[in-house]
């Protein structure tokens, strides 16, 4: 997607703090943390959201998140994946992206 923002950051053409790259996803630091760990999971292939995603799409994502919850060191000691979808959602960049919080007791407010 030309405009996307996301779509910009998996090409390099916006920087991101990088943590996990494999062939078909993308994993950042969230450009304003709502815990010591907030990452955001990406597909690299452009879904608007959670509803249009496929079924290889949604393994790859589920693999990332263990990845990355390993590398990150909050495996262990736990996390929450978030994946706001739509207006009532509260979405505000339309790529699909698993937000992943962790490295605190997170509270309900958080995300
Ligand atoms: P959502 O509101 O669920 O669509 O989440 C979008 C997330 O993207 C928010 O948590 C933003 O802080 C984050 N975000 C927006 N722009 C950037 C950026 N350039 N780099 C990293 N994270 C970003």
């Amino acid at each position: 997607m030309n405009d996307c923002l996301f779509c910009k950051i998996i090409a390099g053409e916006v920087p991101s703090g990088k943590v996990y790259e494999n062939d078909k996803v993308y994993a950042f630091r969230d450009i304003n943390p709502q815990a010591p760990v907030h990452l955001l999971i990406v597909p690299k292939k452009h879904f608007d959201n959670i509803l249009q995603c496929d079924a290889e799409t949604a393994a790859a994502l589920t693999e990332a998140v263990r990845a990355v919850a390993e590398q990150e060191g909050v495996a262990e000691s736990g996390f929450r994946i978030v994946s706001n979808c739509g207006r009532d959602g509260a979405q505000s960049v339309n790529h699909l992206h698993i937000h992943l919080l962790g490295g605190a007791a997170l509270t309900e407010k958080m995300a």
